[in-house]
């Protein structure tokens, strides 16, 4: 069977009058992340772990900040476009797994929502993506809660 594994990072800064959303989740928290998309950074990690994958470039290549279409988009959607170019060239997701550094809010009552969703966007089950949160011991730039910082890796099998 083969097997191809991705990695995928991302950050995006907090600032206030943005939501926080995360893996798909909307979080209540006086502070959001900014970008061009609705700025989910673990959705966008998840995404860069898929391509990497099949070394496929980055979300920067598909999904440019300079292109106006993609202003406010919902990242879920973005995740399904990717996963479907997973599946049009014959691959499948076995598992993923992602962490998201952020000193504030609590993470943990929103993880199995996050997961739930991810899940049902990926067409997997909620055991095949691991979603894990952390701080950074209020060191860097995401301990100071200037931004949030996800990472995830994603192993694929071709199809049979
Ligand atoms: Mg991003």
């Amino acid at each position: 069977m083969s097997l191809r594994i991705g990695n995928g990072y991302d950050i995006h800064r907090l600032v206030t009058g943005r939501p926080l959303i995360l893996g798909g989740v909307s979080i209540e928290h006086e502070l959001g992340l900014l970008g061009h998309s609705d700025a989910d950074v673990l959705t966008h990690a998840i995404m860069d772990a898929l391509l990497g994958a099949l070394s496929l470039g980055d979300i920067g290549l598909y999904f440019p900040p300079s292109d106006p279409q993609w202003a406010g988009a919902n990242s879920l959607m973005l995740l399904t476009q990717v996963n479907q170019m997973v599946r049009d060239r014959g691959w499948h997701i076995v598992n993923i797994d992602s962490v998201v550094v952020a000193e504030r809010p609590k993470l943990k009552p929103h993880i199995a929502a996050m997961t739930d969703k991810l899940a049902e966007v990926l067409g997997i089950a909620p055991d095949q993506v691991g979603v894990k949160a952390t701080t950074n011991e209020k060191l860097g730039p995401t301990g100071r809660e200037e931004g949030i910082a996800a990472y995830a890796v994603a192993l694929l099998a071709q199809s049979a």
